[in-house]
């Protein structure tokens, strides 16, 4: 297999030592207690990633295991909950809610713009009676970016717990837990983190610990079922064997994280974004985001007349460059080029919006300015 230069949205490019750590040789995770303290002590340092005191948990599963554990353990028969939805992953946390019996009501938001917090104030002053609500940080099939640090703050005056989906934002744009006063944030391990795809990871508060204890039906679940991971380190008892070479990578990983620092990551993430909305813009090609822009990925839309997967394979083809469309109603509208973590690099962004732009062309759409020379100038 030729692997190409992922420049998508997710999985994004691994570096070296993780992939190396993956590779390392590996005790029996379920019997060597030397494993619950490698296991507990990577949860402490994604704890710190996140910004937050909560007790942390690594599943074996990718990120979407992260939003199904959570609405799993979470929704009891039904339960009303608050789905915040202006892009597709927020629109499909009503399915987990109702596959587990819960009554999804949405606040829905335009398409093309982050939540508009105040409307969203108004909603609830209406009717703020649910057990929790479900936002997403950064919609990845369009690239809006949502401000939880308002949104979440809000909610939780209203007495409603909250479950985040950063999977594509966090690393690339600032995410603190506990001042945000998020019950339960989850992530997962191919995004802005760089490790290859397999793992979730999630942040669970007190008040949500307190609320599946407190539920009337057991959880209707083992895989995802979060309480379950309660006192795994007390009783040195895991729910099933672990994937050790996986979490070894994800611990590489979140140490390059914390080595790098957390503030010099973001800055670097908000200069490369810039950089490539700039370069984009000034080109003559338009952001399909409004007002809500995520520093992790930037979605072009596609110039009339094009196809977007001619594009996109005539880019991996001649160049070896693979970036992404989208999917669901932006089937076919737009292209993706993901900017987080390891792909957060100017060498790599600017090779990429070369190929773009010698790939246009050869499609015929000649455009106002070099790209890749803009997006030098606002990024070195
Ligand atoms: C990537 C991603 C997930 C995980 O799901 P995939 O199957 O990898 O698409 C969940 N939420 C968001 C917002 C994501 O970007």
């Amino acid at each position: 297999m030729k692997v190409p230069y992922i420049m998508t949205p997710g999985p994004t490019q691994v570096r070296e030592n993780v992939r190396l750590a993956r590779a390392l040789e590996t005790t029996n995770p379920d019997l060597d207690i030397q494993f619950y303290d490698f296991y507990k002590e990577t949860c402490e340092r994604i704890g710190s990633f996140l910004n937050t005191k909560n007790e942390v948990r690594i599943l074996s599963g990718e990120g979407i295991l992260g939003l199904e554990a959570a609405c799993a353990s979470l929704t009891d028969k039904g339960d009303r909950v608050l789905v915040i939805d202006n892009g597709i992953f927020g629109e499909g946390f009503a399915d987990f809610v109702t596959l587990y019996g819960g009554e999804p009501v949405f606040f829905k938001g335009d398409r093309q713009r982050k939540i508009d917090v105040e409307a969203l104030e108004k909603f609830l002053e209406k009717d703020s009676n649910f057990k929790y609500a479900t936002v997403v940080h950064c919609d990845t099939p369009s690239g809006v970016l949502n401000e939880v640090d308002k949104i979440c703050p809000l909610l939780k005056d209203k007495g409603i717990l909250t479950v985040v989906d950063s999977v594509a934002a966090m690393g690339g744009e600032e995410f603190r837990v506990d001042n945000w006063k998020i019950d339960i944030a989850l992530g997962g391990s191919q995004k802005a983190v760089s490790a290859p795809p397999g793992l979730t990871f999630l942040s669970i508060s007190d008040d949500a610990f307190v609320a599946m204890e407190n539920r009337k039906a057991p959880i209707a679940s083992f895989y995802c079922n979060l309480l379950v991971w309660k006192d795994y380190y007390d009783k040195k008892w895991f729910p099933y064997t672990q994937p050790a070479s996986d979490i070894m990578g994800l611990r590489a990983a979140i140490d390059n994280i914390l080595e790098e620092g957390k503030d010099n990551l973001l800055r670097r993430h908000e200069k490369i974004a810039s950089a490539v909305r700039a370069a984009v813009e000034k080109a003559g090609l338009s952001l399909y985001i409004k007002e809500g822009y995520s520093n992790t990925v930037t979605v072009i839309e596609v110039p009339n007349g094009i196809d977007d997967k001619a594009l996109i394979d005539y880019m991996l083809d001649n160049f070896g460059i693979l970036i992404a469309g989208s999917f669901g109603y932006l089937n076919g509208k737009v292209i993706r080029i993901g900017h987080m973590g390891e792909n957060a690099r100017a060498d790599k962004i600017s090779y990429t919006l070369v190929s773009l732009q010698k790939s246009l062309d050869h499609f015929g759409v000649e455009l106002e300015r070099n790209m890749s020379q803009v997006f030098l100038e606002y990024s070195i």
